[in-house]
């Protein structure tokens, strides 16, 4: 894979053996491009090419901060092949910390079935992938509760028997996370992760933590999820440390709550709750309890509305993921 040592991403060309810099172009304001800033770290050999990419939900960057502490750590001359970081991948929505994108409203991560060139998102969702597509072998998107929840440290492959998914599930384990959630729900086929595994390369999700509270163990974390995908592909010296024990999950059911109030979480993000378990409850201004969330099954938690945020009816309270193996 000799390409490894000569290729650009926007204006950020690699160069062996250095850390370079440079912006990728996503859309145009009225007045300047719309742009997301590139890290590349480049091997002073030739290896395999990792993208690594934050934000696409606008207030989930801790994934860029724990690409800048491995970039800091990382001797990019022991390195084969490279790591891309795509800092900003919805450069409009991370300037407002936002899920969704401004200006047509679109979550980004569910228009890569078919991006095109209409709306600004599917624009932009085009340019992002056709990139991935055109330097990389792997890629990474990390993600994270926004701003009013939190996840536990996870990972997400499509599940679909292919190469390329097998391989996912491989990259999945190598980033030490220990629940895996198993992908086949429909309502995820238009994201980016899963219309990379389509077109035959592995992708995964990695989630943690919160965009409101992004601390130090969240950013190792996220670094050293990067640095064992980067290991487990070989482009940094060493092996692989899988968790010892990974728990495999797979549909996940939304939870919205009915009634407005403060939310009360029962349980912790990544516990395990029984079939009816209460996960959390609505107060309202009253001081009263006027709504109970169960788990409708056995589950496991991969998010919850963080604790004491007021809550309009119809908020996505939690995600309850069936476990298929534990
Ligand atoms: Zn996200």
């Amino acid at each position: 894979m000799a390409k490894a040592l000569s290729f650009k991403v926007g204006t950020a060309r690699a160069r062996p053996g250095a850390w370079t810099t440079g912006t990728l172009t996503l859309g145009e304001y009225p007045d300047a491009p719309i742009t997301t800033p590139v890290n590349i770290l480049c091997g002073a050999r030739p290896g395999p090419v990792l993208w690594v990419q934050s934000a696409i939900h606008g207030a989930e960057c801790g994934g860029a901060l724990g690409l800048l502490r491995l970039f800091k750590d990382l001797d990019p001359k022991r390195m084969k092949g490279a790591i891309v970081g795509v800092m900003a991948a919805n450069p409009t929505a991370f300037r407002l910390l936002a899920r969704n994108t401004p200006y047509d409203g679109e979550n980004m991560n569910r228009l890569f079935e078919k991006p095109s060139r209409t709306a600004h998102s599917r624009q932009a969702a085009a340019t992002l992938i056709d990139t991935a597509m055109s330097v990389a072998d792997a890629v990474m998107d990390m993600h994270s509760g926004g701003l009013d929840t939190e996840v536990p440290f996870y990972a997400i492959y499509w599940e679909d028997g292919s190469p390329a998914s097998k391989r996912a599930a491989e990259l999945a384990r190598a980033t030490g996370v220990d629940a895996i959630w198993r992908s086949t729900d429909s309502w995820l086929a238009g994201a980016m992760y899963t219309a990379v595994t389509k077109r035959g390369k592995p992708a995964i999700i990695v989630e943690n933590g919160s965009g409101a509270e992004l601390t130090d163990r969240v950013v190792d974390l996220n670094r050293d999820a990067i640095a064992g995908v980067a290991r487990a592909l070989g482009i940094t010296p060493g092996r692989a440390r899988p968790a010892r024990r990974i728990l495999a999950v797979g549909t996940c059911d939304l939870l919205y709550n009915r009634r407005g109030g403060f939310f009360l979480p029962a349980v912790e993000v990544g516990t395990v709750v029984r079939k009816g378990q209460m996960i959390g409850r609505v107060m309202d201004s009253h001081g009263r309890i006027v709504e109970e969330l169960a788990s409708p099954k056995r589950s496991y938690i991969a998010a919850l509305v963080r604790e004491h945020r007021a809550i309009h009816s119809g908020t996505m309270c939690a995600e309850c993921c069936e476990i298929l193996r534990d």
